[in-house]
């Protein structure tokens, strides 16, 4: 919608022209066919590495752009406005296979990784899920047994974002010494690592352009070069790394209910019935006024989280606020533009059922609405306490 809000300066506002121009010009033309093939957009990542778009919140001196949250946030929004599967693949990389690098990385791990992300030459994921382990993440059965100075990984995750393109992965693991469970601990491997093997891309119902895979480990050798952060923290450490994310995961949605907004809004200003065009009939305006009123609502509170992070303030309970209700709001607005266009919203060629199909997955990803109302909850009692 364009919106005007009092966390943007002057740099944010040329940097939402420069990815809204970009994502019009480049994202725009190809976003139908790469929803029908599944293919994924590796041009239109190398574009945005061109744009320096690949590690907006990452400090220059890592080889990033230096921008805050606020400007990472209207990255991804403007992204998927045009395509949330081009959106999710850079907020994956940029969110949980880079941040974890910055927040928890050795100097070294920062000095050798941190620039090749930051620039597009790699990509990154995370590998949290595994099939018994999604909201409940700390079930995690995936292994690593130390055996001498070496780690023996075993095990599998689930649905990994860029699995099978990106060229490091950080996952969690229970790391077992002399037999006694250490906790979960997080590594980082290069993606060619013997032992490592990507399944088959996930044949899915939105978000289809982008790598969602299986990965396998299978006796998989890495040393202490390759933890990240401290062994047995990996959970706390997780759990830090998804709070930042979700202010992607809300930004996503905004664009998903956004693009969607602004393509029934321009339908219902040409498509005529009863003799004049469908804005004109007030059911259709309510639609809108519902849709513009939410979206932007959940504007506010995607990009104050966003702020509240800049400002280095707790945004744990704001983040899963913003994700929680821009996701249902993407849900919903996405439903209604479909119903403002009619027959032709249920039709691949007029485009704005990708919009709806690529909303549900915002309610599930990233901790599911369920999850969000239960860190809420959580923060809510912890503030009951302290009055
Ligand atoms: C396209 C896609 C991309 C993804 N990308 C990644 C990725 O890059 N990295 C990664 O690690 N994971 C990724 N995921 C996994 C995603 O984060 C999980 O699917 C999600 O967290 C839910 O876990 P689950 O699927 O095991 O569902 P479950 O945890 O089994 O949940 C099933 C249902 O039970 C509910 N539920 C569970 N526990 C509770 C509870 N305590 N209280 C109330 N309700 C509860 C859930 O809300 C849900 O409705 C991706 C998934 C998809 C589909």
């Amino acid at each position: 919608m364009g919106l005007e809000l009092p966390y943007f300066t002057e740099e944010h506002r040329m940097l939402r022209e420069m990815v809204s121009e970009f994502a019009a010009n480049e994202i725009v033309p190809v976003a139908a066919e790469l929803d029908h093939t599944g293919e994924f957009p590796a041009t239109l990542v190398q574009q945005m590495a061109e744009l320096d778009l690949m590690g907006v919140p990452i400090p220059e001196e890592y080889g990033g752009a230096g921008m805050d949250t606020v400007a990472y946030a209207l990255v991804v929004h403007e992204l998927a406005i045009a395509d949330a599967s081009v959106a999710i693949t850079l907020a994956a990389h940029t969110s949980l296979g880079t941040m974890p690098i910055l927040l928890f990385g050795s100097e070294e791990q920062k000095r050798k990784y941190l620039p090749l992300l930051a620039k597009g030459e790699i990509l990154g994921a995370l590998g949290l899920t595994e099939p018994g382990a999604g909201s409940d993440a700390g079930a995690t059965q995936t292994r690593a047994e130390l055996k001498g100075d070496r780690y023996i990984i075993n095990g599998q995750k689930s649905f990994i974002t860029n699995g099978g393109t990106a060229g490091v992965m950080a996952f969690t693991a229970r790391l077992y010494e002399n037999g006694e469970d250490r906790g979960i601990t997080v590594f980082l491997t290069d993606t060619d690592t013997p032992g490592l093997r990507t399944g088959k891309p996930e044949k899915k119902m939105g978000w289809r352009a982008s790598d969602t895979r299986a990965i396998y480990f299978e006796d998989m050798e890495l040393t202490a070069d390759n933890l990240l952060g401290v062994p047995g923290q990996g959970f706390r450490q997780v759990i830090q790394a998804l709070a930042g994310g979700r202010i992607s995961v809300g930004a996503l949605a905004l664009g998903t209910a956004d693009g969607a907004y602004r393509l029934a809004r321009s339908y219902a200003h040409e498509r005529e019935a009863f003799g004049q065009t469908i804005d004109r009939f007030q059911a259709i305006q309510f639609m809108l006024s519902d849709i513009a009123t939410s979206l932007t609502a959940a504007s506010h509170l995607v990009y104050h989280a966003a702020w509240l992070k800049d400002q280095g303030r707790s945004a744990a309970k704001e983040a899963a606020m913003a994700k929680l209700f821009a996701s249902e709001v993407a849900m919903r607005s996405t439903s209604d533009a479909i119903q403002i266009y009619g027959g032709y919203g249920y039709i691949r060629e007029y485009n704005v059922e990708r919009y709806f199909r690529d909303a549900k997955i915002l309610e599930i990803g990233e901790g599911t609405s369920e999850i969000q109302r239960i860190i809420i909850a959580r923060e809510i009692m912890k503030e009951a306490e302290r009055v």
